[in-house]
C-alpha cells in the first residue's frame, strides 16, 4: 500500500492535518493508535485508492534520554524512505525555523516528491508575503492550507494519489506465496549476528542475495523445505562493518526498517539483561506494524540459577503486556539450543497473520457475545453491535458496524480482542478491529 508520511515539528497543526484528511476521505476507519508516542499510522482511501497516512513526531518526547525520542529530522527521513510522497507543514505564523530548514535539507536528499504546506493561514489572501518566505526552503511551492478549516485538502488528496504507482505496478511486486519475511531485531549484543549465522548453518541455504529497498540494505533469501525465507536487512547483522551497529538508536532505526517489511519479527532479546524497557518498544512498534512476534530468549545458557531464569520470566510477563500472544522461547545461539525450532513458530505466526474467518463464524461470537451481556451505556445512548466481517489479512482486520463507535472504549475492545482469540487462536500475530458507524 502507498504511504504518505506527515512530517515537520511539533506544534505546526500535522496531527490537525491528519485529522482534516480523515474527514475529508471519510473511509478512513482506523487509526493504530497509542503504543508508541513517535509516529501514528492510519489507513485511507481517496479516489478509490487506498494509502496509509503516518504521522510523525507528533508527540513531545517525554523523556531526553529515550531512544525514541530521535531528532524531528531522523524521524522523518525514517518515515521519508517508506512514503510515495511527503506532506511536509510548517508553521505560517511562525516564519521559518532552524528546524524546518533541516527538515527541508533532509528530504530534498530523499529525493521524494514533497508538498510543502503552510499551515495556520486563515486568510491566505491577505497573508500572501507570509507565504513567499517559505520558497526559501527549496522544496517546491508554498502551498496555504487551514488544516483547522479544511481548505484545500482535497485538491491536496487529489495530487497525492496522482503521484502513486499504477495499481498493476504495486501487484508486480507482491511476493510470491511461499516467501516469508522475517526480521531479526533486538538491541545492540541481544546475539542477533550469532544467532543469524547459526540459523542459517552453512551458507549451502542461503539462495540469493537481494537489495532491499533502502539504500543500504541487503535482505538474504534462504531455502528451507520448499518455503522460501526473506531474511530482511542482514546487511548489519552478517557482518558488522561499521561502529553504528553498536550504537543502540540506529540499531533500533534499522529495526523499524526492517519490521515495516516483515512478516514476522524475531525479537532477540539478551537473556542476561532481561527484557528492557527498549525491547518493549521495539515489540510495540512490531505490533502497531502489523508484524507477527516471536519473542527469543538469547544466550540462556549463561543463566544457571533458578533466581536468574526467573527474574528474566518476570520481565517478559511485565513487559509484553501488548502481546500475550506472542511465543517466547528459550534459545543460545551460542550452543544452538532450540534454535531450530524457531522456524516453525514463524511459519505458525506467519498462519496466523493469513487466517481467514469466515462471515458466519465472526457474528455467531457476536451473538454469544450480546447474549453474554457486557453492555456499554452512556448516557442515554448504547452501544449496538450489527455485525462484523474480515476486511483484510496480514494482519487480520476485522469491521464491526455499531451504532455508535465512539463509545467503543478501550477496555471494550480489549474484551472483544480476548473473545476473538479465545474463538480463533491468533497465535503469534496481532489482530486489528475497527469500528464504522452504522445505525
Ligand atoms: P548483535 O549485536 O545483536 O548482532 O549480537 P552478536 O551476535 O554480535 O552477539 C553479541 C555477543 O554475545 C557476542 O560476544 C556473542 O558471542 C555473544 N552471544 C550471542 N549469543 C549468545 C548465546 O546464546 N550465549 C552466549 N553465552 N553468548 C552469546
Amino acid at each position: 500500500k502507498p504511504v504518505v508520511a506527515v512530517v515537520g515539528r511539533p506544534n505546526v497543526g500535522k496531527s490537525t492535518l491528519v485529522n482534516r484528511i480523515a474527514q475529508t476521505s471519510d473511509a478512513i476507519v482506523h487509526e493504530s493508535r497509542g503504543v508508541t508516542r513517535d509516529r501514528s499510522y492510519y489507513d485511507a482511501e481517496w479516489n478509490g485508492r487506498d494509502f496509509t497516512l503516518v504521522d510523525t513526531g507528533g508527540i513531545e518526547p517525554l523523556k531526553s534520554d529515550d531512544v525514541f525520542s530521535v531528532p524531528i529530522r531522523d524521524q522523518a527521513l525514517a518515515a521519508a524512505e517508506e512514503a510515495c510522497a511527503v506532506l511536509f507543514v510548517v508553521d505560517g505564523t511562525t516564519g521559518v525555523t532552524e528546524e524546518d530548514e533541516s527538515v527541508a535539507r533532509m528530504l530534498k536528499r530523499s529525493k521524494k516528491p514533497v508538498f510543502l504546506l503552510v499551515n495556520k493561514l486563515d486568510n491566505p489572501d491577505r497573508e500572501e508575503e507570509r507565504l513567499w518566505e517559505f520558497y526559501s526552503l527549496g522544496v517546491g511551492d508554498p502551498l496555504p492550507i487551514s488544516a483547522l478549516h479544511g481548505h484545500g485538502t482535497g485538491d491536496l488528496l487529489d495530487e497525492v494519489v496522482a503521484l502513486f504507482p499504477d495499481e498493476s505496478e504495486l501487484e508486480d511486486e507482491e511476493k510470491p506465496d511461499n516467501m516469508l519475511s522475517i526480521a531479526i531485531i533486538g538491541r545492540p549484543n541481544a546475539g542477533k549476528s550469532s544467532l543469524f549465522n547459526k540459523m542459517i548453518g552453512s551458507d549451502r541455504s542461503i539462495v540469493s542475495d537481494v537489495a532491499g529497498t533502502t539504500r543500504d540494505a541487503i535482505d538474504t533469501v534462504v531455502e528451507r523445505s520448499g518455503t522460501f525465507y526473506r531474511m530482511v536487512d542482514t546487511a548489519g547483522i552478517r557482518k558488522k562493518s561499521t561502529v553504528y551497529e553498536n550504537i543502540e538508536y540506529y540499531s533500533m532505526v534499522r529495526g523499524l526498517r526492517a519490521i515495516d517489511r516483515a512478516d514476522v519479527a524475531l525479537l532477540v532479546i539478551d537473556s542476561s539483561t532481561g527484557m528492557t524497557e527498549q525491547d518493549q518498544k521495539v515489540a510495540n512498534l512490531a505490533i502497531e506494524r502489523g508484524c507477527a512476534l516471536v519473542i527469543l530468549l538469547n544466550k540462556w545458557d549463561l543463566l544457571t540459577d533458578d533466581n536468574a531464569r526467573e527474574h528474566v520470566m518476570e520481565s517478559v510477563d511485565r513487559r509484553l503486556t501488548l502481546a500475550p500472544w506472542a511465543s517466547v522461547l528459550r534459545i543460545s545461539a551460542l550452543t544452538g539450543r532450540s534454535v531450530e525450532k524457531i522456524w516453525a513458530l514463524a511459519d505458525a505466526a506467519a498462519a496466523s497473520r493469513s487466517t481467514r474467518i469466515t462471515t458466519s463464524a465472526l457474528n455467531k461470537l457476536l451473538t454469544d457475545m450480546r447474549e453474554f451481556g457486557h453492555t456499554v451505556v452512556d448516557g442515554k445512548r448504547r452501544l449496538r453491535m450489527h455485525y462484523v466481517t474480515q476486511t483484510g489479512i496480514e494482519p487480520p482486520t476485522f469491521t464491526f458496524f455499531v451504532n455508535h463507535p465512539d463509545l467503543v472504549s478501550d477496555s471494550y475492545r480489549r474484551y472483544i480482542e480476548n473473545r476473538m482469540r479465545d474463538a480463533f487462536g491468533f497465535k503469534g500475530t496481532p489482530i486489528r478491529l475497527r469500528f464504522r458507524s452504522k445505525e
